[in-house]
């Protein structure tokens, strides 16, 4: 019997780890499915992780060292993948994997991350972390002074436009139709800022570059031709995918309160709808999809966890 158990290895998973353990509980197991760390580990440069001053820190040479830290403590690590967490009548958390296997825990804290979706255009892939990006404020800061594309008509692709458009000169806002899935407030500070144009029923079809990195992208427009604008940075926000697949019970159902749009619901102390079932990182509601703020979460989450622990068994 865990007495928690943490899904998902990335800085919330690793800081619930270290937390859990430091504060006292003694059987915590971490599942992760792959290489401990997370998605800033696929990143090449991280600037914003508070005392990380290293010049051209990579997301693997922040992440390095989280493990060896939590395993210091009594952190386990099992390399496996969940597919459900669920909980029985007695309150016992059930955690099954995909090698058939389970684990029972006393508290379960979920920290599995989402994925910004791909539009899907020709060049997306080839140049993403080297001028196509899905993250304004990781990234923002490296076109400071220079103009840059958006593709997206949500309020994360606006919300973001409007971030860009205080560092960079200026912002081309690329979407596909002419009317915005956006807050109504936010659609008329996009209208009325200076530096941002409009490009609307455009599709994008390509970015292009070379060794160096993006120097632009063309999208389609309705009359078919193509538009080509030369930018160095290509931001897309077209949507989240939220790893939110272990909570979804046999009957198709979420084991806990979710948003409208997949995340997780939690209060300030990343406590779910479900007593002892936690939440963390980017997958929870309002996540400001940062490495220092999943840590955070990871941290608060792990506090409350030993709190329940405690109270309860
Ligand atoms: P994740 O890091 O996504 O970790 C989730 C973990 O859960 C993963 O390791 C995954 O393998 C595991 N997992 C998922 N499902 C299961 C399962 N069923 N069973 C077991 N394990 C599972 N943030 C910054 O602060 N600054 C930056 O400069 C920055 N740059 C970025 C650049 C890139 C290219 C990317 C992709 C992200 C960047 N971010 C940056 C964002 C940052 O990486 C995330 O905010 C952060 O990693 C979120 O941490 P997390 O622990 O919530 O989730
Ligand atoms: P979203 O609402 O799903 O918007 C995605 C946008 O990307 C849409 O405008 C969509 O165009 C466009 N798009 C999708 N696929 C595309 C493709 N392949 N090529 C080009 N464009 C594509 O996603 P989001 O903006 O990330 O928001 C997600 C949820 O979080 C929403 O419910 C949003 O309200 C919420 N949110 C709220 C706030 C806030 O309240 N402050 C902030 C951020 C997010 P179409 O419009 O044509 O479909």
């Amino acid at each position: 019997m865990l007495d928690c158990a943490i899904i998902g290895g990335g800085p919330a998973g690793l800081t619930a780890g270290l937390y859990t353990t430091r504060g006292g509980l003694d059987n915590v197991t971490m599942f992760e499915k792959g290489m401990p760390g997370g998605q800033i580990t696929m990143s090449s440069e991280i600037e914003n992780y508070p005392g990380a001053t290293a010049h051209n820190l990579s997301g693997m040479d922040l992440m390095i060292p989280w493990p060896e830290q939590c395993q210091r403590f009594g952190l386990k690590h099992e390399m496996s993948e969940v597919t459900r967490v669920s909980r029985r009548e007695d309150g016992i958390f059930l955690i099954q994997k995909s090698d058939g296997t389970s684990n029972e825990a006393k508290s379960v804290i979920v920290c599995t991350g989402s994925a910004p979706k791909r539009a899907g255009f020709i060049g997306e892939d080839t140049f993403f972390g080297r001028g196509v990006s899905t993250c304004a404020t990781c990234d923002g800061f490296f076109y400071k002074n220079k103009e840059v594309a958006v593709i997206g008509g949500g309020d994360t692709a606006l919300e973001e436009a409007l971030y860009l458009a205080k560092i960079c000169t200026k912002v081309y806002l690329i979407h596909r139709r002419d009317t915005f899935r956006s807050a109504p407030n936010t659609i008329a500070r996009v209208k009325a800022a200076q530096n941002i144009e409009l490009v609307l029923n455009a599709v994008p079809e390509e970015v292009f570059g070379g060794a160096m990195g993006v120097d632009g992208i063309r999208v389609k427009l309705e009359d078919g031709s193509i538009r080509q604008i030369d930018v160095p940075g290509v931001f897309t926000f077209v949507g989240y995918n939220v790893n939110n697949q272990v909570l979804i019970q046999e009957d198709g159902s979420f084991l806990c309160d979710m948003t409208p749009w997949g995340e997780v619901k939690v209060d300030l102390s990343m406590r779910t709808s479900v007593p002892g079932l936690f939440a963390a990182g980017d997958m929870r509601e309002s996540a400001p999809k940062q490495v220092v703020c999943a840590a955070g979460d990871g941290a608060v989450a792990a506090l409350q966890a030993i709190t329940y622990v405690d109270e309860h068994h």
